[in-house]
């Protein structure tokens, strides 16, 4: 194996440049702190696992403790970095559905979009929810995704009221990098339709 391979290596993993590869590739190099730093993070990655039904992420050795809740709101959010940073920003009582979707390409996915709705069926099943709040970003998009969620959820929920963020997050605009107090306002002036 030469260099050139553990270069490659880091850059396999999404989101890493050539030019980070190479640095990083370099660093670990006699470098034991970088080595069991790396070792440290493969460990923890290891005891997590994505929720095939809600999509969060939970501990292996246990069950997923958002899907066995069983509050009167649901959150609903595009992806689990929208969620991340959300959360960082505040609190949220209640459960939380992540629809999974990376980018405008997978709202026009016919497969993604059935497999959602699929997950969301299951997840709310037996539930009590009495709000669910859509927490995602205002598009043209995400408007059509809350459209098909709420027609086919109709079935199963007569009584529930729907809400989406409105105040502060404009529109074609991202929550995820809207501060803490446009994201509390947003979710307290939320819109119900
Ligand atoms: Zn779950």
């Amino acid at each position: 194996m030469n260099i050139f391979k553990l270069i490659n290596l880091f850059e396999n993993i999404p989101g890493i440049s050539k030019k980070l590869a190479q640095k990083l590739a370099l660093k670990i190099i006699d470098n034991d702190e970088v080595k069991s730093d790396l070792e440290l993070i493969i460990n923890e990655a290891n005891k997590f696992k994505y929720c095939n039904i809600c999509g969060l992420i939970f501990m292996k050795e246990n069950n997923c403790i958002n899907c066995g809740k069983n509050t009167e709101k649901l959150y609903v959010f595009e992806n689990q970095l929208n969620l991340l940073s959300i959360e960082s920003k505040t609190n949220l009582e209640g459960e939380k559905f992540v629809i999974g979707f990376e980018s405008k390409k997978d709202f026009l996915d016919f497969d993604k979009v059935s497999h959602m709705i699929e997950r969301i069926n299951i997840f709310v099943k037996n539930k009590q929810i009495k709000e669910m709040i859509f927490m995602l970003s205002p598009s043209i998009e995400t408007e059509i995704i809350i459209k098909v969620i709420t027609e086919k959820l109709a079935n199963s929920f007569n009584n529930i009221v729907y809400s989406k963020l409105s105040a502060g997050v404009p529109f074609g605009g991202s929550v995820e990098h809207s501060d803490e107090i446009t994201i509390r306002k947003a979710v307290e002036k939320r819109e119900k339709f």
